[in-house]
């Protein structure tokens, strides 16, 4: 059995049944996916749009392709049709264009609302008041082709667990207020929350949905160019007598 098959079965025995598992596979190259998928996983999460798009193509059709990173509204156009869920919705300008460009193609997008919790400056997301705001005024009534199934959020990067924990514990707490507060949303239930290092915390705390990245492929080398096609002779190339 390959390293990768091993680590998901490993995975897959820890993670308690009704808990899905997002394969996270960024930076890996194809070949890792591969071996993912010959043991069974059909669920990858991607960062980048080009990076999702030049994989999608490559690998088998029934894969379910989950967006994870930070979207550039440029970028959205690229995206429709191609995720079936885009997990980092981080502005309500972004969920305005994925909405637009949905319409635009005749497709329903399915997305999560990125919540930002963590201490960290630099990351994305509502606020939870922000997120409490929209759900309170019913601003999904305007969305004519997305479809918010729920929220997404990560922990704060530290040892400190108890504090991996508080975060997990106040994204589950927005996600309950949303649906207290609006009953009859239909179709909200994914919290997605956990990655290698503190997944089974988000499991405890409440996660539906976990993004696992390391623990399956390794460290990620965040270099792409010794993976990419050798150049390609062209007809110029070729010289006639
Ligand atoms: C990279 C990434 C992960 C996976 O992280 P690992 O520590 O490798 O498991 C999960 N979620 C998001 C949003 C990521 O960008």
């Amino acid at each position: 059995m390959s390293k990768i098959a091993e680590n998901l079965k490993e995975l897959r025995n820890e993670i308690p049944s009704g808990v899905e598992l997002v394969a996270v596979s960024k930076f890996h190259p194809e070949e890792a996916l591969l071996e993912a998928y010959a043991a069974g996983q059909r669920r990858f999460g991607e960062s980048r749009v080009q990076e999702l798009l030049r994989k999608q193509e490559s690998l088998p059709a029934d894969i379910e392709w989950h967006f994870i990173g930070h979207l550039q509204t440029n970028k959205v156009r690229q995206l429709i049709g191609r995720a079936s869920l885009i997990e980092s919705v981080d502005s309500l300008h972004l969920l305005e264009a994925i909405d637009k460009e949905s319409a635009k193609a005749g497709v329903v997008s399915r997305i999560l609302m990125q919540l930002h919790v963590a201490r960290e400056e630099t990351k994305f997301g509502f606020t939870p008041a922000e997120l409490l705001e929209y759900f309170r005024s019913k601003g999904y009534e305007s969305l004519r082709a997305t479809h918010i199934c729920g929220v997404m959020g990560m922990a704060s990067n530290t040892d400190d667990m108890e504090r991996v924990r508080a975060d997990f514990r106040e994204i589950v707490s927005v996600y309950k207020a949303i649906k207290e507060a609006d009953p009859d949303l239909r179709g909200f239930d994914t919290v997605s929350m956990g990655m290698s290092g503190d997944w089974p915390i988000a499991v405890e705390e409440g996660a539906t949905l976990v993004r696992v990245g390391t623990r399956i492929f390794g460290e990620r080398e965040y270099c792409l160019s010794a993976v990419r096609a050798p150049r390609r002779s062209t007809p110029t190339d070729i010289r006639k007598d």
